[in-house]
């Protein structure tokens, strides 16, 4: 592996906490009191719980499986201590970053919380920081590494912390389906746009294809710019969040979308629905917010009456068209922080988020959209032992698991990205 050919970062971006465009259904949401509130109540163990924690393995889907070095055991009771200690001991020539994902035994080392984005902007932010330990999942620290300059090192404490919804969408599969479009007569019309939830060779791919990368706050916007440079969109991985922005925010209907399944001959499309379509979506989907349904939306609700469900937009058509407010993860944060005391919700997003919401506002009912839990198990890969493994590494003058994009790769995914920094 080469290390990255990025520019230096730039710190003028702009915010995408400020773009976010969280949105409220039609008959708003109730933020009046809903009575006394309850004390938080786990969901329920499911047979999966173990995976679901982390512990276990799914080679087939993940990115690698074993930790090349000696993990503390993670019933010593000295972690805290150590992670500290390491911590302190490599001063500011390490900055550690925590998704909101994270478990807590983690979150509380981290240097600042946030969305995939703003912790790539905020490594992007610190060039004195040598090493940026990356507790998230691999196309996060990918993105890091294109947005930090060449003398920063991204480091990701666990291997297979991989994202399911991304390893759906891979680059031999891409290509395939652009000459797909290009048999199809549309190539030229369609305008690529990856979900930052993608690998750096996706990110890569649509650069080089004239597109740009969004979040799930800048979806709709990233959308209106790509409709101004063709007539089509080919959204990647997420079809979910392709979908409620086309119909939910655009004014596409259902039948201006059509699924391209990378399993099947030519998606399982015909030409002249790829020609018909305004949006043609990947088929990708995120397994933790995909788990949410209308039975939890229609539960919930008999169970709370004046309950306010909050969804991510990474949930099903159905799920977010039955929600109160649909937004991302920083929307969701903020919409709580805001409510009045009393007030009851039920959030569609992954459980240590919402656990921690309900731990930081015991004022509010605050409940877990689903009544199983809901982990990403990759998130949880990162846990205290593999944080304190990589600063101790880094103690000792070694780097563990470095993320490195090579040059090309990170030269075009880095033109998407400056694109969706570009957007109005
Ligand atoms: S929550 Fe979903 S999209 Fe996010 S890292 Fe986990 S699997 Fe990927």
């Amino acid at each position: 592996m080469t290390s990255t050919s990025t520019e230096p970062q730039d710190t003028g971006r702009q915010d995408t906490e400020r773009q976010d465009l969280g949105r409220q259904r039609s008959g708003g949401a109730s933020t009046g009191a809903a009575g006394p509130a309850p004390a938080w109540a786990e969901p329920s163990d499911t047979p999966l719980a173990l995976l679901l924690l982390g512990q276990g393995s799914d080679p087939a889907s993940e990115r690698g499986v074993d930790c090349p070095g000696e993990l503390p055991a993670a019933s010593d009771p000295g972690l805290v201590a150590r992670a500290a200690a390491a911590k302190a001991a490599l001063g500011d020539s390490v900055f550690v970053l925590g998704h909101h994902y994270q478990r807590d035994e983690v979150i509380q080392f981290a240097d600042v919380t946030g969305d995939s984005f703003k912790l790539a902007r905020e490594a992007a932010a610190r060039p004195q920081a040598e090493h940026i330990v990356f507790c998230g999942v691999h196309f996060m620290a990918e993105s890091a590494d294109i947005l930090t300059g060449d003398a920063q090192t991204v480091i990701l404490p666990d291997l297979a912390a991989g994202c399911s919804m991304a390893d759906m969408a891979a680059l031999p599969q891409v290509e395939t389906a652009w000459e797909v479009l290009a048999d199809a007569g549309i190539a030229d019309v369609v305008v690529p746009v990856t979900y930052m939830n993608s690998s750096a060779d996706i990110k890569g791919f649509v650069g080089r294809h004239g597109g740009v990368v969004c979040t799930s706050s800048n979806a709709k916007r990233a959308l209106d710019w790509a409709y101004e440079q063709g007539e089509k969109v080919f959204f990647f991985p997420d079809q979910h969040l392709g979908r409620n922005t086309a119909v939910l925010e655009m004014g596409f209907t259902l039948d201006d979308c059509v699924l391209y399944d990378p399993h099947k001959p030519a998606g399982g499309l015909t030409a002249q629905q790829l020609r018909d379509a305004k949006i043609i979506l990947w088929r990708g989907h995120c397994s933790v917010h995909g788990r949410f349904s209308l039975d939890s939306v229609n539960d919930v609700r008999a169970r709370v009456p004046e309950v306010n469900v909050l969804v991510h937009p990474e949930c099903r058509h159905e799920v977010v068209n039955a929600a109160d407010l649909i937004g991302s993860t920083e929307f969701i944060i903020r919409t709580v922080e805001a409510a009045p005391g009393g007030s009851a919700w039920a959030i569609g997003t992954e459980l240590n988020l919402v656990r921690r919401l309900a731990k930081a506002h015991p004022d509010k009912q605050i409940m877990f959209l689903d009544k199983t839990v809901c982990y990403c198990s990759t998130m949880n890969r990162i846990d205290l032992p593999h944080l304190v493994w990589s600063l101790e590494e880094l103690v000792a003058g070694r780097v563990a698991n470095p993320i490195r994009v090579d040059p090309q790769t990170a030269a075009h995914a880095r033109r998407a990205l400056d694109q969706m920094l570009a957007l109005p």
